[in-house]
């Protein structure tokens, strides 16, 4: 969450890091990021990296060091917190901040109760803890312990100085109902300063012809980014334009509509709406 030193805003400044091996061979696609980039977004919030890990310690120890040099609040990793070998992600976030890794009983307790729900639901052979099963529990010292109504591995919110790390389960239907009951409302306000977007359609034929135009206009209206994406072909073919702005909320409306004002009248003059 953003807080105030010195009389300036510090904006939320998010991570994502999703994890695992699938996602760097092709053979699972990261829609986990695609969610949370854009659930982010309509709340405001901007997000600065997005970037797919190994499931190797060092690698998402590195990974997780970058973000934090690059001005990070918010670290988001997604992935590596179910019972086997290759989920690793809380072992090598403990290794990281510089926490030991320590049985929570408000997770073991959270582990069992969801195994005892499953079995009962019929959905699992056995209920009950095992030591696999136990892994689950093991948390870095003084994590936040998020509940997973679907599966059976908790999440955690874990302090690393003045950034927040959030771990979320892989599994799509799990990680989306956990970010909207735990990660959402905990950075919903966020720094003060909000991220937002106008779009302008145009029927534009060449794209190219876009370029001077936003090159001129450009200067005038700086942190505004003209975002241009070609839609359809030929004949049917039209240009959006999105722009783009972080500020504090209300100005940054104004800035965007003079920014969308100036575009317009530029391709008017051009021939184009
Ligand atoms: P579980 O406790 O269910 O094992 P987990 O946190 O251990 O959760 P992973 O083992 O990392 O999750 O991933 C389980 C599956 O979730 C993957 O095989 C993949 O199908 C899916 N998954 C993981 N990460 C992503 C992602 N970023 N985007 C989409 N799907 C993903
Ligand atoms: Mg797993």
């Amino acid at each position: 969450m953003g807080g105030r030193h010195d009389g300036l805003t510090t904006p939320v400044r998010i991570a994502l890091l999703p994890i695992g091996r699938e996602l760097l061979t092709g053979r699972v696609q990261d829609t986990n990021s695609r969610f949370l980039a854009a659930r982010f977004f309509e709340m405001g919030l901007r997000v600065v990296r997005v970037c797919a890990v190994d499931d190797d310690p060092a690698a998402i120890g590195r990974e997780m060091r970058r973000c934090r040099a690059d001005g990070a609040t918010v670290i988001v990793c997604t992935g590596g917190l179910g019972p086997t070998p290759d989920d690793l992600t809380l072992r090598a976030v403990a290794e990281v901040v510089g926490r030991p890794l320590v049985e929570a009983p408000e997770a073991l307790a959270h582990v069992e109760r969801r195994y005892r729900e499953l079995h009962e639901a019929g959905r699992l052979k056995v209920p009950g803890l095992t030591e696999d099963r136990r892994k689950m529990a093991l948390l870095p010292r003084g994590t936040r312990v998020l509940s997973n109504h679907v599966g059976t591995a908790p999440g955690a919110e874990i302090p690393w100085g003045r950034v927040r790390v959030f771990c979320l389960p892989g599994v799509p239907a799990e990680m989306e109902p956990m970010a909207e009951e735990h990660l959402f409302p905990a950075l919903a306000g966020g720094g003060g300063v909000v991220v937002r977007r106008l779009t302008r359609t145009f029927a534009v034929c060449d794209e190219s012809s876009l370029a001077g135009v936003i090159r001129r206009l450009q200067p005038d209206h700086p942190g505004v980014l003209m975002k241009p994406e070609p839609k359809g072909y030929g004949a049917q073919r039209e240009m959006r334009v999105h722009l783009e702005c972080e500020g504090e909320a209300g100005d940054v409306e104004a800035r965007l509509g003079r920014a969308a004002q100036a575009l317009e009248a530029a391709l008017a003059d051009l021939g184009w709406r």
